[in-house]
């Protein structure tokens, strides 16, 4: 293993006492992380809008809410965890003007620091705890006594102890039970992006949809093709997880393992190849990133429409018809 990974003996915890972290958000992430904490002895305060609708939440949990103007002038640690697409507002509006070098700016993803929509002052640490795990998995983790892997990364170091101070606050939300891995802004922004957009959403849901299309269109039953190139996954899926590609292989049968040599590279071949280069360099030259932005302060017109497009279609209609009448799936929908 080349990566440095850190554990609890790395971790100074006694770093955290005597100092106020302010969680920003108080949704998958934010509610995981303030529980936690608190849960290890840590002072926390919650920062929410006036409005919003987890500030029963938290409250009801015992959190101490106020606004986050408030939580940033008074936080000694300030976790930025409201949407990344809020997170540039957020920090003009409530924390720059509190900002200065007593205090550290923490992330649990780095886009906003790596493609400088925030550029906090010189003299503050910069750092991230990126917990590898929904935050409703990383609570339920926690409570049972273990925790989450998680990723280091430090943006900026001007009081030397940026590293270490990560580390206790990777240990106050329970991920040095389990391991944190060293990064960088850099590395864990774009393969978060690389990884979402040509593997385990992008490329995975348009494999199953060009699957799916060319068995309907060449006369197969809907609901057959449904179950052989959606339903399926899952279990194959389980199987790599727990044991490689080898193990999936030694668990399928023998004419699986065989035409999965055969077809593969020819699914996933030359031009799959050079569209995933091409991502990936704009993803590393910010024209991702800057498409995202832009499309989200117009009001998102074309991911509304893609939504639409894409929720709409047959394998949808089909899967949701079988996935009700399967009692092994418990079928879910956005609410
Ligand atoms: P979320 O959408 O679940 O929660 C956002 C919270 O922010 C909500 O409580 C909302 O009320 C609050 N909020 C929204 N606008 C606000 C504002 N202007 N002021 C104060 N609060 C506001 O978000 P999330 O999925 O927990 O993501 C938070 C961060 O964690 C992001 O940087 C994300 O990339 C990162 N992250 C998420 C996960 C995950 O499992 N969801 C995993 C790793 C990292
Ligand atoms: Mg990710």
């Amino acid at each position: 293993m080349t990566a440095t990974v850190y554990y609890d003996k790395d971790a100074d915890k006694t770093r955290l006492d005597g100092k106020r972290v302010g969680i920003m958000g108080y949704g998958s992430q934010g509610h995981a992380h303030a529980l936690n904490l608190r849960d290890n002895g840590v002072d926390v305060v919650v920062g929410l809008q006036a409005a919003s609708k987890s500030r029963e939440k938290a409250e009801a949990e015992g959190l101490r809410v106020t606004s986050a103007a408030e939580v940033a002038k008074e936080s000694d640690v300030i976790m930025v965890l409201v949407p990344d697409t809020v997170q540039g507002a957020l920090y003009k509006e409530a924390i720059e003007p509190s900002i200065d070098s007593s205090k550290t700016l923490m992330f649990a993803h780095g886009f906003n620091i790596h493609y400088k929509e925030i550029v906090p002052p010189p003299d503050v640490d910069v750092s991230m705890i990126a917990p590898k795990a929904p935050g409703h998995r990383m609570r339920e983790v926690f409570v049972g006594g273990s925790g989450v892997p998680s990723l280091v990364a430090i943006h900026q170091d001007p009081s030397g102890n940026a590293l270490a101070n990560a580390l206790a606050y990777g240990w106050g939300v329970g991920s040095m039970r389990a391991g944190i891995v060293a990064t960088t802004f850099k590395e864990e922004t774009e393969t978060d992006l690389f990884g979402e957009q040509t593997v385990l959403c992008g490329g995975v849901t348009s494999l199953v949809k060009n699957a799916f299309e060319i068995l309907v269109e060449a006369g197969y039953q809907p609901e057959i093709a449904y179950f052989e190139v959606f339903h399926e996954m899952k279990l194959i899926v389980d199987l790599m997880y727990e044991g490689g590609l080898t193990y999936m292989r030694y668990s399928i049968s023998d004419t699986a393992e065989w035409g999965d040599y055969m077809a593969g590279k020819k699914v996933i071949g030359p031009e799959s190849r050079a569209a995933m280069k091409t991502i990936l360099a704009r993803i590393q030259d910010g024209s991702f990133a800057k498409e995202w932005v832009e499309e989200d302060a117009r009001g998102r017109p074309n991911m509304k429409a893609a939504r639409e497009r894409e929720s709409t279609q047959q394998l949808e209609t089909v899967g949701a018809r079988l996935r009700e009448m399967m009692p092994c799936v418990d079928d879910k929908k956005p609410s």
